[in-house]
């Protein structure tokens, strides 16, 4: 049951250190409308779905602000950790989603480990089924990834691709939220140019 890697918080500091290098990286790279410097406005986010005992560092949003007076545009490096504003953590999401779609348990006992409820994991399925395969950003990315992977059973079917050719259930997983935040990394490049 991969749900049982959630209780790893060594897995959640990983995914900071991720976050933490792609922001860096975005930092160096000019602002997009006036091309001044970009510095870091980080905020705290508080996300759902964690084991206790993950350090503080790990809620910190990387966000970016240009320094130019009278530009201030803002920067959001992608994210591994976080999925637009839904208030669980993209691994948990992941996750469950993956639990629940190859059957190795039941909705009902992932919404009583997680406290999730069944309405809110029902939302997701529907995000990922319905509005996220017409997004930008997966159909930026698709292409990386074997065709085989069909839209309809996202995500369960991508974290089931890196399943079969990673070492470990723990590396499938940040391979797969990294590949899946390089996406909105594209797509905010694009906005922004
Ligand atoms: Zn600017």
């Amino acid at each position: 049951m991969l749900s049982e890697l959630l209780k790893n918080k060594n897995l959640f500091y990983h995914l900071y250190t991720i976050d933490k290098n792609v922001a860096e990286q975005y930092r160096q790279m000019p602002c997009p409308l006036c091309g001044g410097p970009l510095y870091f406005a980080n905020y705290l986010r508080k996300p759902r779905g964690e084991p206790e005992g993950v350090s503080e560092k790990c809620f910190i949003r990387f966000s970016l602000c240009c320094g130019t007076e009278g530009c201030r545009h803002r920067v959001m490096p992608p994210s591994c950790r976080f999925i637009g504003r839904k208030i669980y953590w993209h691994i948990v999401i992941l996750v469950i989603l993956s639990d629940w779609h190859n059957k190795t348990t039941n909705i009902f006992k992932l919404s009583k480990l997680f406290g999730v409820s069944r309405n809110t994991i029902g939302r997701w399925i529907v995000f990922y089924q319905d509005i996220f395969p017409s997004s930008p950003q997966w159909q930026l990315i698709r292409g990386q990834v074997a065709a085989s992977i069909k839209s309809n059973e996202l995500p369960a079917n991508l974290v089931n691709y890196f399943l079969s050719f990673k070492s470990s259930a723990k590396e499938a997983l940040v391979s797969c939220l990294s590949f899946l935040s390089q996406g909105a990394g594209i797509y905010q490049k694009i906005r922004a140019g």
